[in-house]
């Protein structure tokens, strides 16, 4: 017998959504680099993904991408630490970055390799000049870090002034119920409030690989982003986004 949901979800993929995730599965891998100076300079729209290890950083990437291995967690704490960039769009032509930065949080890790972690992320959010969105992905059963916190307090700048698009994926929700669902999604809204200003674009999205729920809106959102195009995203009907348009 087939199955009536995933008949459902394949009739209903609008052609908007087909053509974002056309465009997120183009993704392929460009380079890597340890420090800031190595990463390629280039004037096109780049999406970082971030968040603490084990959060579902490489799942959601790979989800994204279509790929099985495009991103891969590194199970090694303390190894050396690298920001790898993909290409998206054309071949000839790409039309946007995503740049996979190192995750956080490994309690093992040595204090000289956190901070000199935290360095990095600290520049990066800070002064890279073609950081165009942020897509912060976070275990909702655990909620939103001191580190992750840390993080946003680092972009926060641009984040107020619409410079940095911010989207906060909550990550394995096929494992919350629909209950701890919207408590999840009430609770990052809560924490993101203070990142809110009348220029900021902060969304949040449940997400799952498992069951494919938000891939469909992360692929739109960030397509939204690199085309200039704003996009106010809720997690669940019902419940208010961070922050709405007028
Ligand atoms: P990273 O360290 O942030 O890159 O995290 P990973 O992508 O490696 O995921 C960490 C763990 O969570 C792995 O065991 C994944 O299989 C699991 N995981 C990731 N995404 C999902 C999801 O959507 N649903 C479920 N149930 N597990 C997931």
């Amino acid at each position: 017998m087939q199955n009536p949901r995933i008949l459902q979800w394949r009739m209903n993929i609008t052609p908007a959504a087909k053509s974002a995730l056309a465009w997120t599965h183009t993704a392929r891998f460009l380079t890597t680099a340890s420090h800031l100076d190595q990463l390629p300079v280039h004037e096109l729209p780049e999406i970082a993904f971030v968040g603490r290890s084990n959060a579902g950083k490489s799942t959601a990437i790979n989800m994204l991408a279509q790929h099985k291995r495009l991103a891969f967690a590194s199970k090694t704490p303390g190894r050396t630490q690298h920001i790898n960039l993909f290409a998206l769009g054309p071949k000839d032509a790409p039309d946007a970055y995503f740049a996979d930065l190192p995750g956080y949080g490994y309690a093992a890790v040595e204090r000289a390799a956190k901070l000199r972690w935290q360095q990095v992320m600290a520049d990066y959010l800070a002064v890279r000049r073609s950081l165009s969105g942020v897509v912060l992905m976070v275990d909702p059963r655990i909620g939103l870090t001191d580190l992750d916190r840390q993080l946003l307090a680092w972009v926060a700048p641009r984040v107020g002034t619409g410079e940095v698009r911010l989207l906060v994926l909550l990550t394995k929700a096929d494992k919350l119920s629909r209950k701890q669902a919207d408590a999840a999604v009430q609770a990052a809204t809560v924490a993101l409030a203070d990142l809110s200003t009348d220029d900021a674009d902060i969304g949040v999205l449940l997400f799952s690989a498992l069951d494919k729920r938000g891939v469909e809106d992360a692929a739109m959102a960030l397509r939204a982003w690199v085309t200039g195009a704003r996009v106010a995203l809720q997690a669940l009907a019902g419940l208010t986004p961070p922050r709405t348009d007028p």
